[in-house]
């Protein structure tokens, strides 16, 4: 966690003004203040972990869930075709803000927007063998 509040936290504690959609003792989620489409929300833990990975198993569980249940919502107010759902995790992703929060991102058809991949930079080439290694060690990491 940060040591100084993020200024999500101080959204979260009422410090500063925000369109909040939904909260729970636990999840806050609000508008994001330079809407990327209409409806642009970010669902946040209330407590400041800077990654995803910094979560307690039962937050990430509940942000997940709120994720998918204000999806559809979302896309039903502003009358959206579909979403673009993602989290800059890190600064190195584009992450300015050092407080975890997911991106629900309305999309529309013909909206000239691009698919997830186009966020990639050079793509790597990576042999066969390079590709199991890979595999392999996160494999490996994750078998109990
Ligand atoms: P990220 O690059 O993933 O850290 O995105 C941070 C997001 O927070 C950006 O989309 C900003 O527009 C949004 N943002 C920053 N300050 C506020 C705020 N006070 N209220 C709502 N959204 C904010």
């Amino acid at each position: 966690m940060s040591d100084d509040p993020t200024i999500f936290e101080q959204i979260a504690a009422g410090d500063i003004p925000a369109r909040i959609v939904h909260e729970t003792e636990t999840i806050l989620a609000f508008l994001d203040a330079n809407p990327l489409a209409a409806g642009h929300t970010l669902v946040i833990p209330r407590e400041p972990y800077t990654k995803l990975e910094d979560l307690p198993d039962d937050v990430a569980a509940e942000l997940w869930t709120t994720v998918q249940s204000l999806t559809s919502t979302i896309e039903t107010a502003v009358d959206a075709d579909a979403t673009t759902i993602g989290v800059n995790n890190g600064s190195a992703a584009g992450q300015e803000v050092p407080h975890v929060h997911v991106h629900i991102i309305p999309r529309f058809d013909d909206d000239g927007g691009g698919p997830i991949h186009a966020i990639a930079g050079a793509r790597p080439e990576l042999s066969d063998s390079k590709l199991d290694d890979i595999a392999a060690s996160i494999k490996s990491a994750t078998s109990t």
